[in-house]
């Protein structure tokens, strides 16, 4: 089995990764390095806190246990950071109603009183947590993609960086081979489109049309700083977690809008949650693309139209990579036995037009 993935994103490397401990001979082929796109700028929070509908809910929890796997049989790999997530918002009552609504789904949730918050998170400011205390989600985890990538990438994946794939050769119902932008072919048993927001690119090339709707969204990394931030925090206005480096990288949502003034506020909320962020200057502001199926759910796995073409596509693509890159893995070898994928097949858009 000669398998070429398309893309060193999260996907590709997950993908590639779980397709050679299986024995394929794997190519991994970026345009670019491995992890410079989406994988290179995101907020990497492993959770599955608003999945919805439930079977995608079902997905990213099995995502945050795979990592949770990973993580121990690799204990120096130094990419997972678990700590869960701490959140609160304005409506205390439609926050504790989503606590409940996840625990009755049997994810672990709790409620925190303020003090045990301050506890987690000793660098807040205690005016800032709510009297009523916050959410705390323990299961929940960030990322570093580039340390992950490097790994899934190391084991046994034959890396071609630089080099587009620019077409694919078909024979009949399967492609036969893969044309890079330098001239070279690769011939291949297997293709796997892992090309994150260009997908529809790739999807293009064996004739298959893949709607996407990609987001671009704005996150903000500071200088090295000395402040306690442990886990990924959800405050109203502010998004953060941890980044590598003693950095901390920051969202919300009025950010993605693009724009010096919301990021000036970002940075202005940001330093009134932690007073030691005082310090901190912005080192660099980023825009990734959200990588977005027309519905907004992943596409995964094997293609009716054409038989050797799978797709591994989605947002929250981090959470995901590993186990859904499990799943994508078996059906290139014709190992899937439960139809895992069925909700994340690309037909349904075929069938919606
Ligand atoms: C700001 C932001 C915050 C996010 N927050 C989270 C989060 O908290 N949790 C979470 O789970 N997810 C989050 N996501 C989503 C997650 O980051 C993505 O789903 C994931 O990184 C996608 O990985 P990928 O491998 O599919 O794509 P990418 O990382 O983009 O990789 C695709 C690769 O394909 C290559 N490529 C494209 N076309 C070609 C071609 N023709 N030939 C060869 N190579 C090609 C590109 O160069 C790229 O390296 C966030 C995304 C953003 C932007």
């Amino acid at each position: 089995m000669r398998a070429v993935v398309v893309g060193a994103g999260v996907y590709g490397a997950a993908v590639g990764a779980a397709l050679a401990r299986r024995g394929a001979e794997v190519t991994v082929v970026d345009a670019r390095a491995p992890g410079s796109g989406t994988s290179g700028t995101t907020f990497s929070w492993v959770n599955s806190r608003n999945k919805q509908p439930l079977i995608y809910h079902e997905l990213n929890v099995a995502g945050m246990a795979a990592h949770q796997r990973l993580a121990a049989e690799v204990p120096l790999g130094e990419w997972y950071h678990g700590g869960g997530g701490i959140e609160w918002t304005s409506d205390e009552a439609a926050l504790r109603a989503k606590v409940d609504a996840l625990l009755a789904l049997g994810y672990e949730a709790k409620w925190l009183t303020r003090a045990e918050a301050l506890d987690l998170e000793p660098g807040l400011d205690p005016d800032r947590v709510p009297a009523g205390g916050a959410a705390y989600f323990p299961g929940e985890a960030w990322v570093d993609p580039a340390r992950l990538i490097a790994h899934l990438l190391s084991s046994g994946v034959d890396v071609v960086a630089d080099d587009a794939v620019a077409g694919l050769e078909l024979n009949g119902d399967a492609v036969r081979s893969v044309r890079l932008e330098s001239g070279r072919v690769l011939t291949a048993d297997a293709v796997v489109n892992c090309a994150g927001p260009r997908a529809d690119e790739v999807s293009a090339m064996a004739g298959l049309v893949l709607p996407m709707r990609n987001l671009p969204c704005v996150l903000v990394y500071t200088s090295p700083v000395a402040v306690p931030v442990s886990r990924v925090v959800h405050a109203p206005n502010v998004h953060l977690r941890p980044e590598p480096g003693d950095r901390i990288l920051l969202h919300c949502s009025e950010v993605d809008q693009g724009g010096q003034e919301a990021v000036d506020r970002l940075v202005r909320d940001a330093r009134s949650l932690y007073p030691a962020m005082r310090a901190a200057t912005v080192e660099s502001v980023r825009t990734g693309q959200r990588p977005i199926p027309g519905d907004g759910l992943p596409v995964l796995g094997r293609v009716a139209q054409v038989r050797n073409y799978f797709f591994a596509v989605s947002h929250s693509g981090v959470t995901l990579c590993l186990h859904a890159g499990e799943l994508v893995a078996d059906e290139v070898l014709g190992e899937d036995r439960d139809d895992a994928l069925a909700a994340f097949r690309f037909e349904r858009f075929e069938e919606s037009r």
